[in-house]
This record gives structure tokens, C-alpha cells and sequence, in this order.
């Protein structure tokens, strides 16, 4: 590789105005960063990616800037400097002396500080024949940003200044002061004199000359620090890592996340902005995410395309609108891939072009593959957070972990029979579970689990809304850091079909002949076996069509939940290790009313219903829990259900 060949410039020549506090006399690029003068580091990170013939454009305190550099000799680099009179805008001073530079060269503005693959983003440029790349990425406050759209080709479509109209929805994508250029694309304002700034004037005059502008978006870190604030949010982030991390190299957990009945609500067929309604507590739910370094990335079946009713342009709009929602609220996404394929043919005005069987509608993996080929992900601490069961089979089938939430379809979509890992009402309640509950709940559940071997059969009972499926779900986390398999068998899948029922109390309510049928075919297992695993749909009261087949193995680790496990007495005979669910009441009957008020009862049916399962339960299953083999789980988690 011929290193030599990469050219950089940095615009060094601002003054620092709001920064002279901290400053003193000192010109901003060579303010400390950790020990380390800003523009050491942006020269440390160039050199890295193969950038040795270096450009500086100075104007405030050119002399110190020039005395620290020198000729660059002392790091291995050549500096050459650009003085001006005047300022002259961000761009005046690479006009004027345009006939210096090589074909192509790098902007770097001296008041940022970054970790990104120049390389990378040097190469897409080069393949892409661009006249400039510009890196983008998405800000927490679009509504005050100059902002930049562009095609799914990652073609810059137009910019927008701030302040913006209200009369339209806008992406968010902001430029973030970082450009490959082509000499010659710069030619025809070559000669122009005055303040010329490239956000402002020349971007904007190159897509009116129909040259071609290229956007990347990427997450990796670049921020500027011409606040005190934002210095200081830099030097913090250089702390605790979080910059070093940054780079695109680094693989980034991330919460992959369902559009429609998710983030917006379900309406059925979604085809204008007009009909986009975030869900309560959504925004602040991925705000929370940005602020905790997950990425966010929407993956979404977009079949409102291939039927003709909703073209690109249409879906465009409506993604402009949900960033637009979201970022009102300092939230935004990272990405957003949709699938716009299906494949029934055969209707009116469809697009028959798209009416095809494709390896990007969810369940199958194409739109998560696209994300990881964007930018590596930390596949093992990411999650998948959805309302359908195609949203839980598309976790399964990716190994991620998953969450349904009980918006929009609440699972009750009966098309897959994938388990979710865990449930949570909203969005909201999810982002609370991840970032507060889930690592203390690990820690606990790797306790819990410590002495369990592969094999061996667990029992987890205790009162309804009490958390159990969680809890096993964490425990079967636990046993797979130690690499034993699990499965985990839900009682509830036996539950009765509500006509089916009758008269009684919780045992009744039981398929118990199936359950034993069930333990029969687990006796003794010595080699692989297949097994049915049902599930119920809450919403409809009766057992799921889709039936999830699973393979269990000797070694396995089996974990029997559900309200009833540990009054059968061969689950609690069988098992080598017992455990009853503790919850204070006040939460499970939180849970409980929300768990169904989602079922469409009204409050006093709820509270009847409370008071019903409180004689005809409560006794039975707490009858079993002062067993002295069994181990108390307290269930402090609201949020679990
Ligand atoms: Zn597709």
C-alpha cells in the first residue's frame, strides 16, 4: 500500500470563543484532551490509517500551533501550513490554495476529536467515485440541526438547514464536519473570494452542478468540543473508554428493535407519516439506549411495498417522521433496514417484482446480516425486542436475546412458535429491564445456578405474575456461560382452552394427562429425543397451532415452569433442584392487572377475577413452597411478567 499517497488537511484556524475559559491563551486544537493536546491525537489516529502528508490551516495563534508541530518530522509525518489572513469560512482557504493538493484529500476540522476508520472511509469514497463523502451520523437534537438526506444508496440527496419548516418531516443525519474531497470537484468556486463555508455554500453548490455527493452513516465516535460542556463530555468519554471503543472495529451491542407495534402502534397497513403514533415511553426508551452506548437498529417486514400500496419514497416520509418524533425527545436510530418483499402474488395493483420468497423478511436473517456488515456487533450482548412471534423466531434463529413486548400483537400472532426470553408491557419497560434488571438478575441467577450439572432437572413454581419464565430465562443464561444446554418447558403450554375448562380450581385448569404424558417420554432419556413444546395465547385463551419441536439431549438441563410445577409431585421428586418464586403481592397484582387489562377486561372484571384466583389458587400453590429442598427466588423486578 502506498501510504504516502493519502493527503490530509485540518482546519486549525478557529478561535475557541467560547472556550477562552479553559483555553487561556492557548489556541483550541492543542486544548487537552487527557493528557494529550487535541491535535496530537487527530494526528496520532490519521498517521494510524496511512495519512502522512499533512496540510494545517491556521489564522488564531498560528505561532503556537506551528511551534507544537514544527514540520511534523518529530511523529513521523510532513506538515505543511496554510496561513490566513482573514477567515475565510471553513472552505475560503481550501479554494485558494486548491492547486496544492493531491487528487483527493481529507477535511478534518481541528475542534473535533474522533475515532473513525479513515481507511474505510477513505475506500468508500475511492469506490464509489464520489466528488465528496461526507461522514454522517444522527444527533439527540435534529430540530436545531443542519441536516442532510440521502438515498438508500447513501447518495446525498439535499441538504437542510436549520431552522427548519414545520410543513415536513425531516431525517435525521447530521454532517459531522468530516469530508473525503476530489480537487477537481472544487474547481468552479476556485476563484470565488469572501467567507465560503462547506455546510452552508458548497455542498449545497455541488448538488446544484449535479455532482455526486456521498453519505456515510456511522456510529462510530466523533464529537467536537467547542463547548465547555462538550469538552468535558469528551474527556469523560476518553475515560471511561467509550471513544476507544468507538471505532468501527469495535463490535457495538445492540438493541435491534421491531418497528410497527413496537415503537408505533399497530394500525394493520401503515402507509402514511400522518398515521405514525409513537407508542407511550418509546422515545424515552431508546434514548435511554443511545445514552447507554447501544446501538439501535430497526429491522421491520415492509410488505406494504411489494402490494403497491406504499412506495419507497411513501416509506421514506414515514421513517422521516418517526426520527423526526423521536428526536423531539433526544432519541434516535442508528439504522433502519425494511424488508419491502412478500411473497403471496396474485393481487390487484401489487408490484410483481417484489411479490417474491426473499432472504430478508423476518424471520430469515438478511436485514440483521445487513446491519453487522455495516459495523460489527457484539451479537452476545445484544438484544432483539419485538411484538410477534416472527419477532421472537427472528432472535432464535440469530442467537440474540430476546424481549416481546406486550404492544401491538402482544405475541399473540400465532405464526411462529418461537419462546420469547422475556416479556415486558412496553418499550419502556424493556429499556428498564435491560439496562437496571437484567445484569443484577444475572448475577443472582449465576448463583442460583452454580451446582446445577447438565442433565439435571429443575422445578420452578409460585403464583402467577410472580416472574417464573423470566427467572428461568436468566437461569438458562447462567447455564450456557458454563456451556450446559437448557430447555425450558412452560407449563402454561398445557393450560386448558378456555371452553374447556369448567368448574374447579388452578389444577383443573391443567391438561395434567398431558403433563404426565410428557414427563413419561423424559424418563430416562439416553440418547437425543424430539419434543413437542405448546404454548398459549393469552389473548385468545387457548393453545398456539405453531408448535416449537425441540431436540433434548441427555446432557440437557430441563427447567419445569409454571404455577402448578411444584404440586406434581414427580417434578418435585425428579428434580435435583426445587425453587419457588417469592414476588410482594403489590407487584404481582400490578402485573396481574396489566397482564389483563391487555386481555380487554375492564378493571372490577380484573379485580373479580384477582379476588377468584386468590381463593382458588393462592392456598394450592403456596401450600408447597415451605418444602425445606426448596430455594426461595425474590422477585424484586417489576417489570417482569
Ligand atoms: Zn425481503
Amino acid at each position: 500500500m502506498k501510504k504516502t499517497m493519502k493527503q490530509l488537511v485540518i482546519l486549525a484556524g478557529g478561535k475557541g470563543t467560547r472556550l477562552k475559559d479553559r483555553l487561556h491563551s492557548l489556541p483550541k486544537p492543542l486544548i487537552d484532551i487527557s493528557g494529550k493536546p487535541l491535535l496530537l491525537r487527530q494526528i496520532e489516529l490519521t498517521k494510524a490509517h496511512g495519512f502522512f502528508d499533512i496540510f494545517i490551516t491556521i489564522h488564531y495563534e498560528a505561532q503556537a500551533i506551528k511551534q507544537f508541530c514544527g514540520d511534523g518530522s518529530e511523529w513521523g509525518v510532513t506538515i505543511r501550513y496554510i496561513e490566513e489572513v482573514e477567515p475565510q469560512g471553513t472552505a475560503g482557504a481550501i479554494l485558494t490554495q486548491l492547486d496544492q493538493f493531491d487528487e483527493t484529500f481529507l477535511i478534518m476540522y481541528g475542534d473535533t476529536m474522533l475515532n473513525v476508520d479513515l481507511d474505510y472511509f477513505w475506500n468508500m469514497h475511492q469506490k464509489n467515485q464520489a466528488d465528496a463523502t461526507l461522514f454522517l451520523h444522527p444527533n439527540d437534537h435534529p430540530h436545531d440541526s443542519d441536516l442532510v438526506e440521502i438515498e438508500e444508496s447513501g447518495r446525498v440527496i439535499t441538504f437542510y438547514p436549520y431552522p427548519h419548516s414545520s410543513d415536513r418531516f425531516y431525517p435525521n443525519l447530521v454532517n459531522a464536519a468530516l469530508y473525503v474531497i476530489q480537487k477537481n470537484a472544487l474547481r468552479p468556486w476556485q476563484y470565488l473570494t469572501g467567507s465560503i463555508d462547506f455546510g452552508k455554500n458548497l455542498f449545497p453548490w455541488m448538488l446544484q452542478n449535479k455532482q455526486y455527493i456521498h453519505g456515510y452513516n456511522s456510529a462510530e465516535y466523533i464529537k467536537d468540543i467547542g463547548t465547555p460542556a462538550r469538552l468535558d463530555k469528551v474527556n469523560s468519554d476518553f475515560q471511561s473508554g467509550k471513544i476507544e471503543r468507538g471505532s468501527r472495529l469495535t463490535p457495538t451491542p445492540t438493541i435491534f428493535l421491531d418497528r410497527d407495534g413496537t415503537i408505533n402502534e399497530e394500525i394493520g397497513y401503515l402507509t402514511k407519516p400522518e398515521q405514525l403514533i409513537l407508542i407511550e415511553h418509546a422515545a424515552s426508551a431508546i434514548k435511554r439506549f443511545n445514552q447507554n452506548n447501544l446501538r439501535t437498529v430497526v429491522v421491520t417486514n415492509q410488505p406494504v411495498i411489494a402490494r403497491g400500496i406504499c412506495d419507497v419514497s411513501q416509506l421514506k416520509e414515514i421513517h422521516n417522521k418517526l426520527e423526526t418524533e423521536l428526536g423531539k425527545e433526544g432519541a434516535y436510530l442508528n439504522a433502519i433496514y425494511y424488508c419491502p418483499h412478500h411473497p403471496d402474488n396474485g393481487f390487484q395493483g401489487e408490484r410483481k417484482d417484489l411479490k417474491i420468497l426473499c432472504g430478508c423478511r423476518k424471520p430469515a436473517q438478511q436485514l440483521l446480516q445487513r446491519a453487522q456488515l455495516a459495523a460489527p456487533i457484539d451479537m452476545a450482548n445484544s438484544w432483539f425486542i419485538g411484538d410477534t412471534s416472527v419477532d421472537m423466531e427472528t432472535a432464535h434463529k440469530a442467537g440474540l436475546k430476546s424481549i416481546l413486548v406486550r404492544t401491538g400483537f402482544s405475541g399473540c400472532d400465532d405464526k411462529y412458535p418461537a419462546r420469547p426470553d422475556f416479556e415486558c408491557f412496553n418499550l419502556g419497560d424493556a429499556a428498564h429491564f435491560i439496562l437496571d434488571c437484567f445484569p443484577p438478575m444475572m448475577n443472582e441467577a449465576r448463583t442460583l445456578t452454580h451446582n446445577i450439572q447438565p442433565g439435571q432437572r429443575v422445578t420452578l413454581g409460585g403464583l402467577a405474575r410472580s416472574g417464573k419464565s423470566s427467572w428461568a430465562s436468566a437461569m438458562r443464561y447462567a447455564l450456557l456461560e458454563r456451556h450446559i444446554q437448557t430447555t425450558i418447558i412452560s407449563l402454561d403450554g398445557f393450560l386448558k382452552n378456555s371452553d374447556a375448562r369448567g368448574k374447579g380450581n388452578v389444577l383443573t385448569r391443567y391438561d395434567l394427562d398431558g403433563i404426565a404424558d410428557l414427563l413419561a417420554t423424559l424418563d430416562n432419556i439416553t440418547e437425543s429425543i424430539q419434543v413437542p413444546l405448546y404454548s398459549y395465547n393469552r389473548l385468545q385463551r387457548r393453545r398456539n397451532t405453531q408448535v416449537n419441536t425441540v431436540t433434548i439431549t441427555p446432557e440437557h438441563v430441563i427447567i419445569f415452569e409454571g404455577v402448578i410445577a411444584l404440586t406434581i409431585e414427580k417434578l418435585r421428586h425428579t428434580a435435583s433442584h426445587l425453587f419457588f418464586m417469592n414476588c410482594p403481592e403489590a407487584a404481582r397484582k400490578e402485573n396481574f392487572r396489566k397482564e389483563y387489562t391487555i386481555r380487554g377486561l375492564s378493571e372490577i372484571e380484573i379485580e373479580t377475577l384477582y379476588e377468584e384466583r386468590h381463593r382458588d389458587e393462592t392456598h394450592i400453590i403456596t401450600a408447597h413452597q415451605s418444602h425445606p429442598e426448596i430455594i426461595h427466588i425474590q422477585n424484586s423486578q417489576k417489570v417482569l411478567l
